[in-house]
């Protein structure tokens, strides 16, 4: 795997939440963009060579939705930048790790993602990501 590509943070409040981080990272956020397939919209904001993605729910069933609903507002995941994601995949699947979908989804910022289960990752939801190229 590559670098962090973003750290993910589920947020009740969207407006309110751009608003802080915009004022935390002293920038703005630069692209919203709504994912359907998971149900939420998200707000990139660019500190250094980091990123941080906002995520709010759009409906109940959102995984964001579930999420707050256990864990309350607060990191949601930490994204992994790779550049072969079905290998990477394929490799931590024969590591034992639990994958959440079969196949790379398409995720917010032109990204084909895939999520390993926290259960199987310390806890922690992690990211795979791979940047498209148009
Ligand atoms: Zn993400």
């Amino acid at each position: 795997m590559n670098k962090v590509e973003h750290i993910g943070i589920a947020v009740v409040d969207f407006k309110a939440a751009c608003a802080l981080y915009e004022k935390l990272l002293n920038t703005k956020v630069y692209k919203i963009e709504e994912v359907d397939s998971e149900s939420v919209r998200t707000a990139f904001l660019q500190s250094g060579p980091n990123k941080i993605e906002l995520l709010e729910a759009l409906s109940d069933d959102s995984p964001i939705a579930k999420f707050i609903t256990k864990k309350g507002e607060g990191i949601h995941h930490i994204a992994f930048e790779v550049e072969d994601i079905r290998a990477e995949m394929a490799r931590l699947k024969s590591e034992g790790f639990v994958l959440l979908n079969d196949e790379p989804k398409l995720g917010a910022d032109n990204k084909l993602v895939c999520f390993v289960h926290p259960k199987s990752a310390g806890g922690v939801l992690i990211e795979l990501c791979q940047s498209v190229h148009s």
